[in-house]
């Protein structure tokens, strides 16, 4: 495992090179989806929100209006103002839930208790208060409704929503229908106070201006409409009935202000306050169905957005899937060729230094240890010896038996040896019938003892052929001066001795 030794670097090199980026990438896609999913949910609340909210005002307008025309004289209203009290604590009953949920959300809490407190205010009076005293604490009240439908926009991000159909459809449904109503709530309940008395000079006047601001704010509106028309123009056909119906009936009810209230010639109004209450509230009853039926449109549109984000969120998590099994793939395939790579790498180097008939190791691979040893042996002063063996008249063996019987004899040899030995020394074959070790930490005098062993081991063991086998022996003692060449020459000269001398024996030098 030598050749390749950067494989890790290399993976690491991969996946910042590739995989990284890729993954930083699409994390940053991923938190911007996430931030548009709850950017859009919250303006989802405040259409919710806001939606209550109008019911409310509705529901309070009436009161004002027909609260306005009782003291002013018409009691043909006493009833359905007993009964408006009721809608309008469902209504807040109903705002109150909501603001539970999501009060700290859209930071309404205080304002919402601005709005319970006046009410609380106007119920508890007990007696009967001025009309224009009770009109006005009514106006109040609304105007305290409709600046919190205004804050909701704001704080439910629907103010900043990006996109311009859903843009201007919460234009209108937070600011501009939301004051067009008002508008003409407030011509409502003072022209209804005003048919049953002799029309002031000061309401003539309020009532001019606020036929101007109905005008202005349904021209505003009808603006904005257009916006959405053009942007969307699937919208078009489910809100243009409305759309007519509102302008005809505010210009209807316009045209009955103006001739039979404000500019009524005769010295007192004939109209019945009922007839002309009525007129007033169809027309703000088609403000209100107009905000009915734009409140689903965005908030399906919003919805949509929401689901888009979502897919878009999951069309990136379907990428980084792939990513990541590419990456896998090309992990697992680099790392098998790497592999095996390393297993032919680890086979070719076990080749390069193995003898292979016996499988111990060869002349190089000695000539390595030796090296290794004598660098060792000067540095800490250790001792060392070698021990040379070789067999007893093999060419005999050979020339008898056969050069296989001879292969086996030699690889016998190499077991019997190798038992023997301790995983510290390095055993090899020389080269022929002759082999070498290497005796760390040995005097000769104990390499000597080991020596005389082996060749007892050998000259005992059995080999399955009809002869003896023995081995002579030399052994030579590392000196400070030596280089590997001259402790091997030592060692042969000693076995050029032993065979000399009789073969079969230790000889040292
Ligand atoms: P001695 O060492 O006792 O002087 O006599 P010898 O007959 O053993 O002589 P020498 O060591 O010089 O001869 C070595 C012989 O070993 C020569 C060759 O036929 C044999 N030999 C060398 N390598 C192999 C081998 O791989 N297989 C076999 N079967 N024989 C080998
Ligand atoms: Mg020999």
């Amino acid at each position: 495992m030598k050749i390749i030794p950067h494989k890790n670097a290399a993976m690491a090199g991969l996946f910042l090179l590739f995989a990284l980026p890729l993954i930083i990438l699409l994390y940053i896609e991923f938190n911007e989806i996430n931030k548009w999913i709850d950017f859009t949910h919250k303006e989802r609340i405040g259409v919710e929100y806001n939606r209550s909210l109008m019911r409310l005002l509705n529901n309070m307008m009436h009161r004002r209006g027909m609260g306005y025309a009782y003291l002013n004289g018409d009691i043909s209203f006493s009833e359905r103002l007993a009964k408006e009290q009721t809608y309008i604590e469902d209504d807040i009953k109903a705002v109150e839930a909501l603001n539970q949920k999501y009060g700290s959300v859209l930071m309404t809490d205080e304002k919402w208790k601005t709005i319970k407190n006046r009410w609380q205010g106007l119920i508890e009076k007990k007696d009967l208060p001025a009309a224009k005293e009770r009109f006005d604490n009514h106006t109040a009240l609304i105007a305290d409704i409709i600046t919190l439908v205004s804050h909701v926009g704001e704080t439910s991000n629907l103010i900043l929503d990006p996109e311009i159909t859903t843009y201007y459809l919460m234009d209108c449904l937070t600011f501009k229908l939301p004051l067009l109503i008002e508008n003409l709530g407030q011509t409502r309940g003072i022209g209804a106070a005003a048919i049953k008395h002799r029309l002031g000079a000061d309401e003539k006047i309020r009532l001019i201006t606020l036929s101007g601001q109905i005008i202005s704010s349904l021209d505003s509106s009808n603006e904005r409409i257009q916006k959405v028309f053009s942007s969307a123009p699937d919208i078009k056909p489910q809100m243009e009935t409305d759309v007519i119906e509102l302008n005809s009936n505010i210009r209807a009810f316009l045209v009955m202000l103006d001739r039979e209230v404000i500019n009524s010639l005769k010295a007192r109004i004939t109209k019945k306050t009922s007839d002309y209450y009525g007129v007033a509230t169809k027309a703000i009853d088609s403000g209100y169905r107009l905000y009915e039926k734009e409140h689903p449109i965005l908030d399906k549109l919003l919805q949509a957005r929401i689901y888009e984000y979502r897919e878009e969120r999951s069309y990136y998590l379907a990428i980084l899937g792939v990513v990541s099994a590419v990456f896998i793939y090309v992990f697992i395939a680099f790392n098998k060729n790497i592999t095996k790579l390393e297993i032919a790498n680890d086979k070719l180097e076990q080749l390069a230094i193995t003898d292979p008939l016996t499988g111990i190791f060869n002349r190089r691979r000695f000539n390595e240890a030796i090296e290794i040893e004598i660098e060792r042996a000067g540095r800490h002063k250790r001792k060392f010896s070698l021990i040379m063996f070789d067999i007893d008249h093999f060419k005999e063996t050979n020339d008898t038996f056969g050069h296989e019987i001879g292969d086996n004899v030699l690889r016998t040899i190499t077991q019997v040896i190798s038992r023997q030995m301790r995983l510290t020394d390095t055993f090899a074959r020389w080269g022929g019938d002759e082999f070498i070790i290497l005796v760390i930490e040995s005097t000769v005098e104990s390499a000597k003892v080991l020596a005389e062993r082996l060749r007892e081991e050998i000259g005992t063991c059995y080999f399955d052929i009809d002869k003896k086998i023995t081995c002579s022996f030399g052994v030579a003692e590392f000196n400070e001066t030596d280089d590997a060449e001259a402790i091997i020459k030592r060692v042969d000269e000693a076995l050029y001795e032993t065979k000399n001398s009789g073969r079969n024996k230790v000889c040292i030098k």
